[in-house]
């Protein structure tokens, strides 16, 4: 079968791109999606407690807002109920293939086109019988992310443990935690959001923290009808508001860059310590010893709440392996436990490890990627023509919203396909040497921010030390680059 362009994923990143085209007439579009339903993320996030940490207005298209959030952040069924009213509204419903994973795809030179191999997914349902297959395109249209595959740490014995084990990003709603003894391993961004949940319910919670995040208050709030009905009415206000939400936190890009101007917030996490927990001794575990923003930055207002009730323990001990019966800890400690939730993030560099994708020449992406993993505008690689990654190599955002950075590459993909087609070009690649100075920028740019120098060790860096994962600027000013596509990074295959 061809087709102009493949989609891979149906996330805010694949959406985006699919509603994009569709909207330019390119209808020559297909989404192959591996689950059985479309989200991305927010499909597979269900654990309790589950919202966005950036605000809902920014947190969605600008071309498609939401008068009705009922929250300043929204909870995971909101925004994933946001994503499949798009797919009505924009009529996707029948360009996903459900399902379908790809495993790989190779770039044909003579046609300038691409060969996207699929096979059925474990999940498939019989929605649709394609997986199997190759598909002949043109364009590739990467739009997977990077927090999909779940990182369960290696630690001796797991596999003997009698008890229940599931991942955050895998929670089992059919396994009731109420009255157990469940050890959470993990304090980020989900394990914050589901430990005051779990910690009302279960008999006892045993939170294995290894570093401790910086936490800042949550301020949050139902949005009441009253505004809904005005952003409804009125929707110049609504882009007034989402404007506001966005200077405030572009701003926040000075402090990241200048790790010095973070001794401020650093005060009012500590303070929002203090307000919840009385015990100095906990209060101590609980107080980062590094820059904040180093890693993420969190929010909440029921974390530390939770981390003070009788029957949840914070130990900071190391684990050393897990019994049929519970978690040993460096002191020598056995911690019984029912149940163990690992709240440890996901596989980020091995993200394209898996995929067979070969570009021009034969050239392997997990080959080019050996050193690690780079691109241009985070958007294209060299080597590799007429492929997109959506999401890419320094896209990621500590300060501000995704889908804005989304929305700035899909607009530079479809630049891309109108420069092919102005030039009557078949195929685009991206310069090695335009690319290996923009990535020489963006190394000079984080080199000086608190990811780089802020004292700790985070998943924005590789193990090398690179980090891969940010881009270290004002989003507007990754919005400006990603605006046209400039012919001088790219060579035309006519
Ligand atoms: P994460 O931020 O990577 O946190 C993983 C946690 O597990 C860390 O506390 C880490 O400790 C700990 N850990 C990892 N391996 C361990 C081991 N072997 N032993 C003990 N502890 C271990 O993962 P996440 O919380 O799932 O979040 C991942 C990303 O998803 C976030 O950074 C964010 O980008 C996104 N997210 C966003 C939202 C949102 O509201 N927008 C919500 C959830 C997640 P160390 O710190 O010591 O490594």
């Amino acid at each position: 079968m061809r087709r102009s362009v493949v989609i891979v994923g149906s996330g805010f990143a694949g959406l985006c791109m699919a509603i994009r085209l569709a909207e330019q007439g390119r209808d020559d579009f297909v989404v192959l999606e591996k689950a059985d339903t479309l989200g991305g993320t927010w499909r597979d996030n269900t654990y309790p407690g589950c919202a966005c940490d950036v605000q809902s207005h920014l947190y969605s298209f600008s071309f498609a807002p939401n008068p009705n959030w009922t929250r300043m952040f929204a909870r995971q069924e909101e925004i994933r109920a946001y994503l499949e009213d798009l797919a009505d509204r924009y009529r996707l419903r029948d360009r996903i293939r459900y399902g379908v994973t790809v495993t790989g795809a190779e770039y044909d030179a003579e046609s300038g086109g691409w060969t996207v191999h699929t096979e059925r997914s474990a999940s498939g349902t019989s929605i649709d019988t394609a997986g199997g297959e190759t598909i002949d395109c043109r364009f590739v249209v990467w739009g997977t992310g990077a927090l999909h595959e779940p990182s369960v740490p290696e630690i001796d014995g797991l596999e003997r443990f009698d008890g229940t084990v599931f991942h955050s990003a895998h929670w089992d709603h059919g396994h009731d935690l109420t009255g157990e003894k469940v050890a959470v391993i993990g304090t980020g961004a989900s394990a914050i959001q589901f430990v005051p949940p779990v910690a009302e319910r279960a008999a006892e919670l045993t939170l294995f923290q290894r570093t401790p995040p910086w936490i800042l208050p949550k301020v949050d709030r139902p949005i009441s009808a009253a505004e809904r009905w005005a952003f409804r009415a009125f929707p110049a206000l609504q882009r007034l508001y989402r404007a506001a939400i966005y200077a405030r936190l572009e701003a926040r890009v000075v402090g990241f860059r200048n790790p010095a101007l973070m001794a401020g917030l650093e005060l009012l996490a500590k303070l929002h310590i203090r307000r919840a927990v009385a015990d100095p001794e906990l209060r101590r575990a609980l107080t980062p010893d590094y820059t904040l923003g180093c890693k993420r930055v969190l929010i909440s207002n029921d974390y530390y709440p939770a981390l003070t009730r009788d029957n949840v323990n914070v130990v900071t001990d190391g684990i050393v392996r897990v019994t049929e019966r519970g978690v040993v800890t460096a002191d020598g400690a056995e911690h019984e436990v029912d149940t163990i939730i690992f709240g440890t993030g996901f596989k980020v560099a091995d993200a394209f490890a898996q995929l067979a994708i070969v570009g021009r020449d034969g050239v392997k992406l997990t080959d080019a990627w050996r050193d690690g993993a780079e691109a241009h505008l985070g958007t294209t690689v060299a080597g590799f023509p007429n492929l997109f990654v959506l999401v890419g190599p320094n896209t990621g955002l500590s300060h501000s919203s995704m889908v804005y950075m989304i929305e700035s590459q899909v607009a530079y993909v479809l630049d891309c396909l109108d420069l092919l087609d102005r030039r009557g070009a078949r195929a685009l690649d991206t310069r090695p040497e335009r690319q290996a100075a923009y990535n020489a920028e963006l190394r000079e740019k984080l080199a000086g921010g608190v990811w780089q120098r802020g004292g700790c060790r985070s998943w924005y860096l590789d193990e090398n030390g690179v980090n891969r994962t940010l881009w270290p600027d004002f989003t507007f000013r990754f919005r400006g680059r990603t605006r046209h596509a400039d012919p001088a990074d790219l060579v035309l295959t006519p």
